[in-house]
């Protein structure tokens, strides 16, 4: 039996999901993750305990435990989440499996790094800045020609801390709240230098697509594009809906491709899953990033792959999970071999309307029998603090639909998310009237 290593951010469904595809293909996956993240899901076993932080003893464990087993040789390995990226990236190298080059990884994970790589490859980019975040800018620039603009962390993901600004002042604002940002614990707790860097970079208008793909030594397979249709204007930037196939022109789809491979060319990703976002306007391409990772979490379930040239012909084999494709891919198998399904697929990331205490959802079950809605899920806790962004970095929930069309797909995402009411109270308990008295009596 092969074993493949999975390097993942934290334990949860998209390991699930990767441990029922691989009891399909009679591969055993070995786990590598952050220990503070294992205290949390101890479910698995044999799970090998890495410090993300710590990059040279986090490869050295793993190459370790490799040696182990010298009956069941590691056949692959895939990694899912940013942060242990580079990491797989050494160990594929030092086990001699294709993948991302390390250097390329980490320029993956850097915004500020890919800017400057696209840049200097001469691709569309908008302006940019660095900023030190804990230095007081001497002098926010007062230059109209600067906004809007938009300030990000250069090494946080999921639109955590991205914020448009569109005048000096509201550039200082969102200086302050990104500073507030990566003072808290849990960004803290990475312990990743990068966090006291920020970008600004000028507002890009237009439309917004996610890519999906498969680099095959060094050749792209493009699994998906996706498109966004809410507007993403700002001032914060929350994913909402995903829906595929694109209903962009064709002319329009083949231009992003182009721009994704020279984006994914220029940071130097070579080989394994990438997950690329970008803007359109007719200005040409914006590659926003290219990451070294296939789409996170539960979003996966939106893509499912059937053999190519079977498709339209209407046989019926099962189509498989996007993590079953990747454990073929991470085996050596070229993913020319699969196409999506027919059926247009997409997902919604169901927002946080404000911050507070979850105490109850309602209309599940009327969300899930909108036609085309194959699932609901809720992934927030009741009694959890939910908190939005720029500060937060979880959705309450996900929605999952399938039709013919792309249109049809969208819009039973918005009926059933109109039919769920979540139940948000305050952090602080408000004042009840016995406090409002004393409040009074006091005041
Ligand atoms: P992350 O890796 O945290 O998702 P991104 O740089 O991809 O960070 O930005 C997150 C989102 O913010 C993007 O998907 C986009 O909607 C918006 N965004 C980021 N940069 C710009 C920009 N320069 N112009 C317009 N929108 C932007």
């Amino acid at each position: 039996m092969a074993r493949v290593l999975l390097f993942a951010t934290t334990t949860g469904y998209q390991t699930r999901a990767f441990g029922e595809a691989a009891e399909r293909l009679g591969v055993e996956l070995v786990f590598a993750t952050d220990r503070c993240n294992m205290l949390e899901d101890p479910w698995q076993d044999g799970a090998i305990a890495i410090r993300f932080h710590d990059e040279g003893a986090s490869v050295d464990a793993i190459l370790a435990a490799a040696r182990e087993r010298p009956d069941m040789p590691i056949g692959g390995l895939l990694v899912v989440g940013d942060r242990p990226t580079v990491i797989a990236a050494q160990v594929a190298r030092a086990l001699g499996f294709p993948g991302h080059p390390p250097d390329a990884a980490a320029i993956a994970k850097h915004k500020l790094r890919t800017r400057e790589r696209l840049r200097d490859a001469g691709l569309t980019v908008p302006w940019f800045t660095a900023v030190a975040v804990d230095h007081e800018p001497s002098a926010i620039s007062h230059q109209p020609w600067l906004y809007p603009c938009v300030l990000k962390p250069v090494a946080l993901s999921g639109s955590r801390g991205v914020m448009r600004a569109d005048d000096p002042e509201s550039l200082r604002t969102a200086l302050e709240r990104l500073r507030a940002l990566l003072a808290s614990p849990d960004v803290r707790a990475e312990r990743n230098d990068d966090h006291r860097t920020a970008l600004v970079e000028g507002f890009i208008p237009g439309r917004e697509f996610a890519i999906e793909g498969l680099l095959h030594h060094g050749d792209l397979h493009v699994l998906a594009i996706f498109d966004k249709p809410d507007p993403l204007d700002g001032p914060f930037f929350e994913e909402t809906i995903y829906v595929t196939p694109s209903s962009a022109e064709p002319q329009t789809q083949e231009a992003i491709v182009r721009a994704v491979t020279a984006a994914a060319r220029a940071i130097g990703l070579y080989h394994g899953p990438i997950h690329a976002e970008c803007r359109v306007n007719p200005t040409g391409v914006f590659v926003l990033e290219v990451a070294a990772r296939p789409i996170g979490g539960l979003c996966a379930r939106s893509l499912r792959f059937v053999p190519a040239g079977i498709r339209d012909s209407g046989i019926g084999v099962g189509p498989i999970a996007l993590e079953e494709l990747l454990l073929r891919h991470a085996l050596g198998e070229s993913p020319a071999a699969w196409v999506r399904e027919a059926q247009a697929s997409g997902v919604m990331m169901i927002p946080i309307p404000r911050r507070g205490i979850l105490r109850g959802v309602e209309g599940g079950d009327a969300a899930r029998r909108v036609p085309g809605v194959q699932d609901v899920r809720i992934t927030a806790k009741m009694e959890q603090l939910l908190v939005p962004l720029p500060e937060g970095s979880s959705y309450l929930g996900f929605i999952f639909a399938s039709a013919a069309e792309p249109r049809a797909v969208e819009r039973a995402l918005r009926a059933a998310h109109s039919q769920l009411r979540f139940a948000i109270d305050p952090e602080f308990p408000v004042l009840g009237p016995s406090s409002m008295r004393y409040n009074h009596v006091h005041g």
